[in-house]
């Protein structure tokens, strides 16, 4: 990849800094949020505890002193992940594990993953269950059949689509929607209301529509995710939204293309969570809450994809951070860089490697572009 930090086609929070996003000016909180009660997703620990703050939004704090190297916290509840096409033969669909560029030796050419081991596919059928490997297999077969026509989103400075015009743009197909879901059902014997040319027609269409590769992984991904584990949704809702999470209008564009591909070729069971407003809730809460999938053998130069732990995203940023963060396998640890004392916020950046040598200005730049937030960390202050 030419520009490691501009990956194409890929979800709207990761463009530029593909680090964790939350925006320490955040702080929204679902309605069935009282300021004393944290979501079930929080992380925990007898180190720190999670709290509201007037100013920056949920934070952690310690609660005694901490040494510094101490691991303070493992995360490893990902909900969803993308892993970009174009490293779908080098990076274990499982572990993210990388070699180097090396194609890894366990293929699974009707999902189109391939792992480090047995084990690793083994675990990524168990955890995607019958459903999921139906899935992706419908999406790897509709894929391959298209030749190379992912359209590339170019510009990231292009104007964010507001909210009325993301409603409006949904709304657009709604009844074309209804009309695939329509033929599906009639396909699988199912559905009260008989298909007619006009049904398959709208499905027709949909499928002959423009792919994007990724936005369709990173949507599956989702979708799975609430099918497989639906008591811990609520972990999703209760993240942090962004009520404009495209980047501009090509990005709309695409999920909302996506969706419409997703009705087409998804197993029937799925049907019922390929919704409009699930789609747009996975881009809302993806959006101020991922994490960049990167290499751990070179300092992290490649950006494999991206997803989000729910709990590794109440860290709030910081340009002089005190944790450290770093993944192994499909978890996050996160350490004590320096001494702490009891009461600090626990902290750690959203920056990228190179990003975090900028100058103040820059940074702040960077920060406001990808999580709109106007750092006001003591390191920014004092280098004011
Ligand atoms: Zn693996
Ligand atoms: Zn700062």
């Amino acid at each position: 990849m030419a520009d490691l930090e501009s990956p194409p086609s890929v979800s709207p929070s990761v463009y530029n800094a593909p680090s964790i996003s939350r925006p320490s000016s955040c702080s929204s909180a679902p309605p069935d949020e009282t300021p004393n009660k944290l979501p079930a997703s929080a992380p925990k620990s007898f180190l720190f505890e999670v709290r509201h703050t007037p100013t920056a939004g949920r934070a952690v704090f310690a609660t005694q002193d901490i040494a510094e190297a101490t691991l303070i916290f493992r995360s490893d509840d990902l909900t969803l992940s993308v892993l970009l096409r174009e490293y779908r033969r080098e990076v274990c669909g499982q572990c993210f594990s990388y070699d180097y560029g090396r194609d890894l030796g366990f293929r699974d050419k009707n999902a189109g993953f391939v792992f480090c081991s047995e084990t690793c596919h083994g675990e990524w059928m168990r955890e995607n269950g019958d459903i999921g490997v139906q899935a992706w297999s419908a999406v790897e077969t509709f894929v391959k059949k298209r030749s190379k026509e992912d359209s590339e989103m170019v510009d990231v400075d292009l104007p964010r689509p507001k909210s009325k015009d993301i409603t409006k743009a949904w709304d657009g197909v709604a009844a074309q929607a209804e009309h695939i879901r329509i033929a599906r059902a009639n396909e699988a014997g199912q559905g009260a209301i008989q298909a007619t040319k006009q049904h398959h027609k709208a499905l027709q269409k949909a499928l002959q529509a423009p792919i994007s590769p990724d936005v369709m992984s990173f949507c599956v991904s989702g979708l799975l995710w609430h099918h497989n584990n639906p008591s811990d949704w609520n972990k999703v809702l209760a993240l942090a939204a962004d009520s404009t999470p495209y980047h501009n209008i090509d990005d709309l564009h695409a999920f909302i293309r996506t969706y419409l591909h997703l009705l087409a070729i998804l197993p029937i069971p799925l049907l019922p969570f390929v919704t409009a407003e699930s789609i747009f809730l996975l881009s809302s809460r993806d959006s101020h809450n991922s994490f960049g999938i990167r290499s751990l053998e070179d300092e992290g130069s490649e950006f494999f994809g991206y997803g989000c732990w729910p709990a590794a995203s109440y860290f709030n940023h910081s340009c002089a951070p005190n944790i450290e963060k770093r993944r192994g396998g499909r978890a996050w640890e996160f350490r004590t860089g320096k001494n702490v004392k009891k009461g600090e916020e626990l902290n750690i950046t959203y920056l990228s490697g190179e990003e975090r040598k900028l100058t103040r200005g820059k940074r702040m730049q960077t920060l406001k572009r990808n999580w709109g937030f106007d750092c006001g960390c003591e390191q920014c202050e004092v280098e004011q």
